[in-house]
């Protein structure tokens, strides 16, 4: 696949390879987007762009395209969370890696996936770097959660946002594989877009069993004294917190919507929102918190409870973030 092939973005995605390969932007780039998305397809086509060594780029076929696609290319380091965050010590070891001459190429790229796991430690360790780099190196940070890294780190990057494909255009990519229109509709607004996302949805069940469990949670948060019993069925779910933090936030983004007069993505769920006393923004805000608890450590049943307590709680101003039914 071509930097051009990439659906949507192909002329801008193009146009940022001419800019990188003249040495006019920034060491660093910022790849954001949902998950489904394609930041790290993209990224990775980058990457396999500057190692390219053929004439049409990327090729494919010569040997550092090889390597690279085989994962083993002696100039590409690839940094990802191996537990739940990525710290001091791998940014560290990175760090040295870079401080050797590249081998084949003119620089080295560094790669770092789900980088809003990153300690707050592996952040300023990383920003050090980013402002002194210890060599010729470019930069990909990758990640679903900008808000997670530190102001100072993101505006050291140039920030390629991703997940702007149109709902329309999922669907349509949708109906050409086959998937019937209304259900294709449905899907492109779940996945906000994504086709990879929305692809993974219609094969999954569980995904949509999943969405269910926690709109169910999110409806049983009453006052404070309801958030253990709200959180009980979803805390167990070691492992699914991304997914029910994506679902969260489709919530809130319908909410949102629902609650400024515009329509929601679903139409089925159109009563069900009009009757959600929780407020949309506080609900998206909550979601970010949480997001970032979990990047620093905290237990998903601890981040959810916090996020609920938080949703409960009077909020400055003296009014509850919930509007209460009474
Ligand atoms: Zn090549």
């Amino acid at each position: 696949m071509k930097l051009s092939e990439f659906v949507g973005y192909g002329d801008k995605m193009e146009q940022l390879m001419r800019s990188v390969q003249a040495g006019r932007i920034v060491h660093a780039l910022l790849f954001v987007g949902p998950h489904g998305s394609g930041k790290r397809t993209m990224a990775r086509l980058f990457a396999q762009t500057m190692v390219c060594t053929g004439p049409v780029k990327p090729c494919g076929a010569c040997p550092a395209c090889k390597q690279f696609l085989a994962g083993g290319h002696p100039d590409v380091k690839l940094v990802r969370p191996e537990k739940k965050t990525i710290g001091v010590e791998e940014i560290r070891a990175l760090i040295d890696a870079l401080s050797l001459a590249p081998y084949e190429s003119d620089r080295h790229i560094a790669m770092i996936e789900q980088a809003h796991r990153l300690t707050p430690s592996a952040q300023n360790a990383l920003l050090k770097t980013l402002e002194n780099p210890p060599g010729e190196v470019m930069f990909f940070l990758i990640t679903d959660a900008p808000g997670a890294l530190l102001e100072t780190i993101r505006s050291r990057c140039q920030t390629v946002r991703l997940g702007d494909v149109s709902v329309e255009l999922c669907a349509r990519a949708l109906t050409d594989r086959g998937v019937e229109s209304k259900r294709a509709a449905l899907l492109a607004g779940l996945a906000q877009g994504s086709v990879g996302r929305a692809l993974e949805i219609d094969g999954d069940g569980e995904w949509m069993a999943l969405r269910e469990r926690v709109i169910a949670s999110l409806e049983a948060l009453g006052g404070p004294g309801s958030v253990a019993a709200a959180a009980a069925p979803l805390e167990g779910d070691k492992g699914g917190e991304d997914d029910m933090l994506d679902i969260m936030e489709l919530w809130a983004r319908d909410l949102m919507a629902v609650q400024s007069g515009a329509a929601p993505y679903e139409a089925s769920d159109a009563a069900r929102l009009g009757r959600s006393r929780l407020d949309g923004r506080a609900l998206l805000q909550a979601v970010l918190l949480a997001r970032r608890q979990l990047g620093s450590n905290v237990s998903w049943a601890n981040a959810l409870e916090n996020m609920y307590f938080q949703l409960t709680d009077s909020g400055d101003n003296g009014r509850t973030r919930l509007s209460w039914q009474r």
